[in-house]
């Protein structure tokens, strides 16, 4: 069985061609400057890197010259994509499952472009192009949000009027739900633990992050809320801030909504602290010769740190600790930092393991670590795959 991965973003499309027998991925890449000129398409097909230049003018053309590639080499005889899984940005407060895509369910992702205005809009038109591409073969949405439906209310809930809450659905929902549950089971399966009687923080750590303390299985906090903006800085999103900041900038620099808003999503985090870069390894480069880059980082380190305690608070206690992602998977300097600062939970890193390089789930920590640390890679991709078999399954 063949599972088409899809990752529409506004102006970039992002694929993995998963073949579910072996849960093998044959094929990943990413189509960008969809709708610009300059376009391109790189993959990596078994093993093989190409790349291709051309303009596409949308979606629907990236996707077929997309398929073009993979019937020219992996698609060939009578192999076709059984299904089509998307990953989808909200879920808003409806949507706590995976779902198989119906004209209503479509038609709620597109209205939950007022939650998530940069991501659901491509989301649904990605949804539209398989939709046509690929007639009477199943579509399934693989929400980021749905793996934070189980946070109880007080976790999820802002201290602002209750009835402005209901009225616009204003409430934590978080992001990167496919990842936290991943790394969490594989943590789980790494220290030996049943995921339904552990508690575990996992750090998702990239351009964008956020860390959720998953307690038997489930998130019952996460870091990020209402939009992705919340929680530690990112690499040009802000992170927490006190909203007062938020007047003062509006009312000091003569700032309407979309402006703030671009400031708090481009300009702020790691690019925003340091001036120099919002990537992580460009940031680590400059440290030791530049003083806000060291202090971007420290502010990132900071955060984490921050919520790790925090959320070992919320599950009385916390069974391992996980870092995936970017830089959560190659950040050594980061994970030291954290790890060294929580010596009182009986954490206790093993310096060697932390910068070996590896590909593998892996252990971090001493044999002797109170609480074990671990680095899992994220396997989105795989995960949604997965979740676009079972329900493909459940329906025929
Ligand atoms: P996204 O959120 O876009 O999926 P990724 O998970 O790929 O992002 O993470 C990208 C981040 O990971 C960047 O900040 C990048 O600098 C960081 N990163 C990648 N490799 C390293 C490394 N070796 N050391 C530190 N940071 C790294």
């Amino acid at each position: 069985m063949l599972i088409l991965v899809m990752n529409a973003g506004s102006s970039s499309l992002k694929f993995n061609l998963v073949d579910m027998e072996a849960e093998k991925t044959l094929a990943d890449g990413i189509a960008e400057r969809i709708g610009m000129s300059e376009g391109f398409i790189r993959w990596t097909i078994q093993g093989e890197k190409g790349r291709l230049e051309l303009d596409m003018a949308n979606h629907k053309k990236a996707l077929k010259a997309i398929m073009d590639q993979l019937k020219q080499t992996v698609l060939t005889g009578d192999q076709d994509v059984a299904a089509v899984g998307h990953r989808v940005a909200h879920g808003g407060p409806n949507f706590g499952d995976p779902e198989v895509v119906t004209p209503a369910v479509l038609q709620e992702i597109e209205e939950l472009a007022f939650y998530a205005p940069l991501h659901n809009p491509p989301a649904a038109s990605g949804i539209r192009t398989a939709q046509e591409l690929f007639p009477g073969v199943p579509q399934v949405a693989v929400f980021d949000t749905a793996f934070h439906h189980s946070m109880p209310e007080y976790a999820y809930t802002y201290g602002l009027p209750f009835e402005l809450c209901q009225k616009l659905g204003l409430r934590r929902y978080g992001f990167h739900g496919t990842s936290h549950k991943y790394v969490a089971e594989r943590t789980a399966g790494l220290i030996g633990k049943p995921i339904g009687a552990s508690r575990i923080i996992t750090c998702h750590l990239g351009n964008g992050s956020s860390i959720t303390a998953v307690h038997n299985g489930r998130s019952v906090d996460t870091s990020m809320g209402l939009t992705p903006l919340e929680g530690v800085v990112m690499g040009t999103r802000c992170g927490s801030l006190d909203p007062g900041v938020l007047t003062t900038i509006m009312e000091q620099e003569k700032l309407d909504g979309p402006a703030l808003s671009g400031l708090l999503n481009k300009k702020s985090g790691l690019l925003g602290i340091s001036g120099v870069s919002s990537d992580c390894r460009e940031i680590e480069a400059a440290m030791a010769t530049n003083k806000r880059a060291r202090l971007a980082h420290e502010v990132l380190c900071y955060g984490v740190l921050k919520y790790v305690g925090g959320y070992a608070a919320a599950m009385n206690g916390v069974d391992a600790i996980t870092f995936t992602a970017g830089i959560g998977e190659n950040s050594p300097d980061l994970r030291s930092w954290v790890c060294q600062r929580l010596a009182y939970l009986g954490v206790e890193l093993d310096e060697e393991a932390n910068t070996t390089r590896s590909k593998a789930d892996r252990l971090i920590s001493t044999p002797g670590s109170r609480i074990p640390v671990a680095v899992i890679p994220t396997n989105e991709e795989l995960m949604i795959a997965r979740e676009t078999k079972r329900l493909t399954e459940q329906t025929n």
